[in-house]
Parts: structure tokens; C-alpha cells; sequence
């Protein structure tokens, strides 16, 4: 689909730090994370949102989600799901992608600043959160 990034990953002619994959999706760490393991769960096929995706793949996707929200709960056993739906409800990239973002007590808040992801920590998230 163009120049879409996440599109770019899927394919992957754009690099990512990938967890998991199956023949319908792939979920990679967000490169500017809310918070340590924020990680996005996409279809590899683009659709702009979940409204355009088709009916029959629906299972595939809340699959993954689901399977993605198992292997955060290695990280905290709180976190949000959530799915930005167009511009002004803050969506960026117009890849259907759901956030998963784990809570931690310590951290109650989401930073103003959104910093990049540091390597050395997604290579060890990379390990815990790709393990079967
Ligand atoms: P949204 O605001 O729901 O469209 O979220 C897009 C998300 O994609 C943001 O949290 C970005 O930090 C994240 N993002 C943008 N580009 C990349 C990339 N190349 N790799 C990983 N995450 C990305
Ligand atoms: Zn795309």
C-alpha cells in the first residue's frame, strides 16, 4: 500500500523487532513505547482500520491480540488494548494496528515525551515476549 510503513515491516523491507507471526498477522515492539513492552499487533494485509477488514478475518485477528495480550502478561499482568480509529482520535499510522500496552504501578501514567525505543532493552524484550 504505497509508502505505508507498517506495510514496509510486514513485507519486511523496513526493519522491526519482531515477536510473533503467523500466516494472518505480525506483532513488533512500538518504536516510540508508552511504556516498557508497548507492542502493536497488525494484519499483514493493509486495511486502513478494523471496519475494513473483512468479516472472515476477524477470528485471525482477535486471535493474535489474544495470544499477544498472554505473552505481555510475562511483563505486568495490567494493560491496555486499544485501537486508534482515524485522525482525531489520534490514529498516525493508517495501518489497522492494535496497541498493547502493559501498566506498571511504579509508572501509573503515560509520558508526555515519547522517547525512542532503546536497543539493548528491546533485544531483551525481543526474548521474553517471543518465547512460545
Ligand atoms: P497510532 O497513533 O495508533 O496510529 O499509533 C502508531 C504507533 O506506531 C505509534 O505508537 C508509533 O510510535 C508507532 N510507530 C510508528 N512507526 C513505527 C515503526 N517504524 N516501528 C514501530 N512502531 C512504529
Ligand atoms: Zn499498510
Amino acid at each position: 500500500m504505497g509508502d505505508c510503513i507498517f506495510c514496509k515491516i510486514t513485507a519486511g523491507e523496513s526493519p522491526s523487532y519482531k515477536i510473533w507471526e503467523d500466516d494472518f498477522s505480525l506483532a513488533f515492539l512500538d518504536l516510540f513505547p508508552l511504556s516498557r513492552g508497548h507492542l502493536l499487533v497488525v494484519p499483514k494485509r493493509h486495511v486502513d482500520r478494523l471496519t475494513d477488514l473483512p468479516k472472515e478475518h476477524h477470528g485471525a485477528m482477535l486471535g493474535a491480540v489474544a495470544e499477544l495480550c498472554r505473552r505481555v502478561e510475562r511483563l505486568a499482568p495490567d494493560y491496555n488494548v486499544g485501537v486508534n480509529q482515524g485522525a482525531i482520535a489520534g490514529q498516525i499510522v493508517f495501518h489497522l494496528h492494535f496497541h498493547i500496552i502493559p501498566r506498571y504501578p511504579d509508572s501509573p501514567g503515560f509520558p508526555k515525551a515519547r522517547v525512542r525505543l532503546d536497543p539493548a532493552d528491546a533485544e531483551s524484550l525481543v526474548k521474553i515476549l517471543s518465547a512460545q
